[in-house]
């Protein structure tokens, strides 16, 4: 009876509500393309992609990245956007999530028309690609093992070193390459690797990996290959293929971006696409993660990838959300350079608002108590009149329901002695039923376990319509159901699936798993509801007055055996906060509280075999290379493991991160009897990083995790707030640097004549003029060569 149960559409170009609602200015990713078309930059072409790995189900942090992609393309008129699998790795894929991929998309409201693309198909242009590299001897292959070529790598501060089979012949590369294609070598014995430079800073470009034995079947290839392109090697060369102009990809993969620029440029790309990055969409109370979600759907602590209670688009799907809200939350959080965490309640409040106008009000009883109204007549019953949307919704459309002697009320409503401010029914205490009449309750019905089991009231037949003409006032309203009409139904109440906010922030032995919310799902097997829903169809939504917005149940609601799920309940704790925060002059940003790096990045061209959590020192030490001691005191504290596993997932330099969690994460967190720490690994990452890549000293890091400890955070936020940026600028530091040498005539004639240790007063000075930021290093570097060339 209710229009559009659930439309999914599928319009042949996307409807996108960016037009419409986005804020004024543009988001930096759209200010740039607008930029490049303006400049005619690919002729003025604009063709993104969507390149999901068919590994799971899309989550809401993936409705972000399609928003962005299709919504980008859709805002040109010579926009396109692929869907591409990015397949390569036959261990995780199958063709079941490229299905549910698809439906996904589509149900999102974005259509690929015939822009369906598999990264798996190129697999013979991109070993023609790798070819290319080998000839032009960009390309070698090497025949270390993992634990090899991991040890020559390096660490940030440490230049790799190079593999005895760098040196290899072109036609010797040819050749083993040949003959790993066809199937000769055993997973494991070779790989391909990128000749690009072993002490370069960027870790990623120390040769990287291109290729690897994998005797695996393909779901898509079957045994076609028997090896396997790797990610950064297949992703800019899928880009390239599709004549992609805008790569658009998550924060994680910046570093990346060097490689990628390297791959396309070395094999001859014209016009070759740009990689850009953007923050990735984090939600408190949930986990927005692949590898995350498969291990809630594995272990069974969910009903499937479409658990109304996942954050995955199946799951908010059959939890009753409509994409247009998940399109207008994707469009209200906008795109922006720097991760951050954003509060659960921001995405319920904006299905409300959306389910306010489109879902009409029924009424419906979830823990029922009988009443009975002693005068009214037995078999009589009156269709009452009732409107589906309340005046303020611009929507029309009502339905009758009946009123007879025996009804049923929510159990909750009722109170034998009611405490102070509990206006609902009470013995002696008079109400209205919503659309009905003014009840007062009588006698109490209880069994012999003293439960109440009914209640019996006497209705006043002049207040038909819910008013009294003597003026009389009452002060509750309550919902009911007529016990003979009414329909029995299973109302399913879901909750966040966490308890905690970041449910990934774990303590010590803990798991993500152990803060999972045991009353994330309550089950109501009594329920009964009025009959005029009984010929919807599965997947109609409704307020169920008083109660909140459900949804019947498209796997398991029958016709006779009705299941309702509930999508989200009314009370609204968001708008209260942004009307406190408004009124305060506060922005508000509830739970934000800075970066936390996604665990589930794509494996890039590291060798596999990194411990896994808890694992014995033996591990850290022979897969990252600790020194026995350090690897003893992670191998025994699950939770600094944990935090240097993270770290390191972000930033990869493990031997200055295990000294930084190991020494001073460790001393902080004792002195300050912290339990949990106010940052998170990918954090503490990023302070290594800021040092890793000059932008502050070791002591200037001290001092940012400090206060990182003091109140939590974003290192880069910190280092801004407390203007800490190195200076390494050669132009700015080179004025300074004549300036102190032009202040200390007899020294610089002194370090002339052979006292070369006055350098470190040099440096100094520079230091106190800089006001201790300038980067010691550059500045050394610089004050050598003034003294020695000039
Ligand atoms: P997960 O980390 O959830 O396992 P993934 O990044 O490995 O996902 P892909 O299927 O490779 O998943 O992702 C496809 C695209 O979606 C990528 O471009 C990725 O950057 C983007 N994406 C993934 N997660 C998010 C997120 N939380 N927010 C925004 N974009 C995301
Ligand atoms: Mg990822």
């Amino acid at each position: 009876m209710f229009p559009d149960p659930d439309p999914f559409p599928n319009p042949r170009i996307a409807v996108t509500a960016s037009n419409e609602t986005r804020a004024p200015g543009l988001d930096f990713i759209r200010a740039m393309v607008a930029r490049d078309v303006e400049r005619g930059k690919w002729e003025g072409r604009v063709a993104t992609r969507f390149p999901p790995e068919p590994n799971g189900y899309l989550h809401v942090g993936h409705a972000k990245a399609i928003c962005l992609n299709f919504g980008l393309a859709n805002e040109y008129p010579q926009g396109t956007c692929n869907l591409r699998f990015d397949d390569s790795n036959p261990l995780t894929e199958d063709v079941k999530y490229v299905e549910a991929i698809k439906r996904d998309v589509r149900w999102l409201g974005f259509d690929w028309g015939d822009r369906e693309y598999y990264a798996s198909d190129y697999f013979e242009q991109l070993f023609d690609f790798a070819v290319t590299l080998i000839d032009k001897g960009k390309a070698y292959v090497d025949s270390s093992t993992e634990a090899e070529i991991r040890e020559l790598r390096g660490t940030v501060t440490e230049p790799g070193r190079e593999s005895p089979y760098r040196s290899r012949s072109v036609a010797e590369n040819h050749d083993l390459f040949e003959r790993m294609r066809r199937g000769e070598f055993p997973n494991g014995s070779h790989v391909l690797r990128a000749r690009i430079d072993m002490a370069h800073p960027n870790m990623l470009m120390r040769d990287p990996l291109l290729y690897r034995i994998r005797h695996a079947h393909h779901y898509r290839r079957g045994d076609a290959w028997c090896i396997y392109p790797l990610y950064d090697f297949t992703h800019c060369l899928s880009d390239a293929i599709e004549g992609i102009t805008h790569s658009l990809c998550t924060l994680e993969f910046k570093d990346n971006r060097e490689l990628y620029d390297w791959i396309v440029s070395e094999v001859g790309i014209e016009d070759p696409p740009e990689q850009t990055e953007f923050a990735r969409l984090n939600l408190d109370y949930t986990v927005l993660s692949k590898r995350k979600l498969v291990r809630l759907v594995d272990g069974r602590h969910v009903s499937g990838w479409d658990d109304p209670r996942m954050p995955t688009l199946a799951g908010l799907r059959r939890r009753g959300v409509t994409p247009e809200a998940i399109r207008k939350f994707c469009d209200d959080i906008g795109v922006a350079r720097t991760d951050s965490r954003l509060d659960i309640r921001k995405l319920e409040h904006t299905i409300r608002d959306d389910l306010n106008l489109l879902a009409p009000r029924v009424l419906c009883v979830l823990r029922p108590l009988r009443v009975v109204i002693e005068n009214y007549p037995e078999g009589q019953v009156e269709q009452l009149d009732a409107p589906h949307y309340p005046h303020d919704v611009p929507r029309e459309g009502s339905r009758t329901v009946p009123f007879s002697r025996v009804l049923y009320i929510e159990r909750d409503d009722f109170h034998e002695d009611p405490p102070k401010g509990f206006f609902r029914l009470a013995p002696g205490r008079e109400v209205r039923l919503r659309y009905a009449y003014y009840v007062t309750c009588g006698e109490v019905v209880k069994d012999e376990t003293g439960r109440i089991v009914e209640v019996r009231c006497t209705y006043d037949p002049a207040t038909m319509g819910g008013g009294s003409p003597d003026g009389r006032k009452v002060k509750g309203t309550l919902h009911w159901v007529s016990a003979e009409h009414s329909l029995p139904a299973e109302v399913r109440l879901y909750d966040r699936p966490f308890t905690t906010a970041d449910p990934e922030d774990t303590d010590e032995g803990e798991e993500f798993t152990d803060s999972l919310n045991p009353d994330s799902l309550v089950v109501l097997p009594d329920s009964r509801i009025e009959p005029s829903v009984a010929h919807d169809p599965p997947g109609t939504r409704y307020q169920f007055e008083r109660q909140g917005y459900f949804v019947s149940d498209t796997v398991d609601s029958k016709p006779g055996a009705l299941v309702f799920n509930r999508t989200v309940g009314l009370r609204d704790t968001w708008a209260k906060i942004q009307r406190k925060a408004t009124r305060s002059g506060v922005k508000t940003k509830p739970g934000a509280r800075g970066a936390k790096a996604d665990s589930g990045v794509r494996p890039g061209p590291e060798p596999a075999g990194a411990p896994g959590r808890g694992d014995g020192p033996e591990r850290y030490m022979s897969a990252y290379g600790l020194p026995g001691e350090q690897a003893g005191i992670l191998g025994r504290d699950p939770e600094l493991a944990a935090l240097f596993e993270d770290a390191v997932a972000a930033h990869d330099n493990a031997k200055a991160v295990a000294s930084w969690v190991v020494n001073d994460v460790r001393r902080e967190a004792k002195r300050r009897a912290v339990e949990r720490l106010p940052f998170d690994g990918a954090q503490l990452g990023r302070l290594v990083a800021l040092i890793d890549s000059g932008t502050i000293h070791r002591a200037q890091a001290k001092v940012v995790l400090g206060e990182m400890f003091e109140r939590g955070g974003d290192p880069d936020e910190i280092v801004r707030q407390r203007g800490l940026e190195q200076l390494a600028d050669a132009d700015v530091l080179t004025p300074m640097i004549e300036r102190v040498l032009a202040e200390y005539p007899e020294k610089v004639e002194q370090y002339r004549s052979g006292r070369t240790g006055l350098l470190g007063f040099f440096v100094g000075q520079v230091m106190k003029l800089s006001r201790g930021k300038a980067n010691p290093k550059v500045v050394e570097g610089i004050v050598r060569h003034e003294l020695e060339t000039r």
